[in-house]
């Protein structure tokens, strides 16, 4: 059966919002003649969550639930939900009622009438404390720079909308949902959008994602994201290349030392040990790191060569 609209929640420790979310999901969709279907993930909550998503399951044949056992994290919350979601368009919003429903009938319209791959919430107007926002600012412009998305002021938000074969197309893991427009980029889906929504300020509980940490690690996810879809099937070019040039490096220093030496006893000038000039060790070291540096891209495209992944390309159609 065709279905219009698929939405995937994912939630940890929710319980308080559960029932209002899904009530006014459920009046935004009957107003506007929707088929659709809620898919709640449950990533390991410990509170009552998944006791409300089952009494709502109950009662109401749309709502779906998938339970992990533990938590595991926003990402394979998502990756688990783009695996169920079976609706044209895939609605992607958090538990925690500070994305709004009331913007799904747009992002719907967009994705199946203008054409969008994937539209992504912009929160424009946000309602998170200020250690939140200024070093969100920061984290989208370097976001927008390496992924070459220039037109997405908002990378993490959690309201987005999918066409269908994006969210089977691209595999969601460790912490990489706040770089999913870049994920769809580099699965070939470069139609990509941006609609201003609404934010609130998180009525019930408080946010999941408030450490520290979580800067140093988006960054690093982002530079393996840079370096995966620039090098990843072709490793030998970045280290090949850099290799290369200290070896070329460490070669001119070689001369530049033994010429020196050469020349000083040809002449009967007094010599030095060669140990004594700075090019030995530069010769040393970068003849060292270059050959290395070279066998590194060599076994990469070793590598490369065996994995799964090496001919698994995006393709849009058949006949
Ligand atoms: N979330 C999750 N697993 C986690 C952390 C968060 O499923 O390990 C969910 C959370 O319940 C919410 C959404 O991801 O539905 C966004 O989290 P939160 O609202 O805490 O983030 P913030 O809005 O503060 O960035
Ligand atoms: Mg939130």
């Amino acid at each position: 059966m065709k279905m219009d609209i698929s939405i995937v929640v994912p939630l940890y420790n929710e319980e308080e919002s559960l029932r209002e979310l899904h009530a006014w999901i459920k009046r935004v969709m009957q107003e506007h003649g929707f088929t659709y279907e809620i898919i709640f993930v449950n990533d390991g909550s410990t509170d009552g969550s998944w006791h409300v998503i089952e009494e709502l399951a109950k009662d109401n044949a749309e709502v779906h639930g998938i339970k992990f056992r533990r938590n595991y994290g926003k990402s394979p919350a998502l990756y688990e939900g783009f695996g169920r979601a079976e609706g044209d368009v895939v609605i992607t919003m958090d538990a925690d009622l500070q994305d709004s429903p009331d913007e799904i009938p747009e992002l719907y319209r967009m994705i199946t009438a203008d054409g969008y791959d994937l539209v992504s919430g912009w929160k424009k107007k946000r309602y998170d404390p200020l250690s939140k926002t200024i070093p969100t600012k920061l984290f989208n412009a370097t976001a927008r720079k390496v992924s070459g998305i220039k037109n997405l002021h908002d990378f993490n938000c959690g309201l987005k909308a999918y066409r269908k074969d994006v969210v089977k197309n691209i595999e969601v893991y460790g912490e990489m949902h706040r770089y999913i427009p870049y994920l769809a980029k580099n699965a070939g889906f470069g139609r990509i959008g941006e609609k201003v929504v609404h934010h609130q300020a998180r009525k019930f509980g408080k946010t999941k994602f408030g450490g520290w940490n979580r800067f140093f690690n988006g960054y690093l996810d982002l530079i393996s994201l840079w370096f995966l879809s620039t090098f990843g099937v072709k490793p030998m070019h970045f280290f090949g290349l850099l290799g290369s040039l200290m070896f070329v490096l460490g070669f001119i220093a070689v001369i530049v030392v033994g010429f020196g030496k050469l020349y000083a006893l040809h002449h009967g000038m007094p010599y030095r040990l060669v140990t004594e000039s700075p090019y030995f060790y530069l010769a040393l070291t970068s003849m060292i790191i270059g050959t290395q540096l070279f066998l590194a891209g060599f076994i990469g495209e070793l590598i490369a060569r065996n994995s799964m992944e090496r001919n698994k390309y995006q393709i849009d159609k058949e006949i």
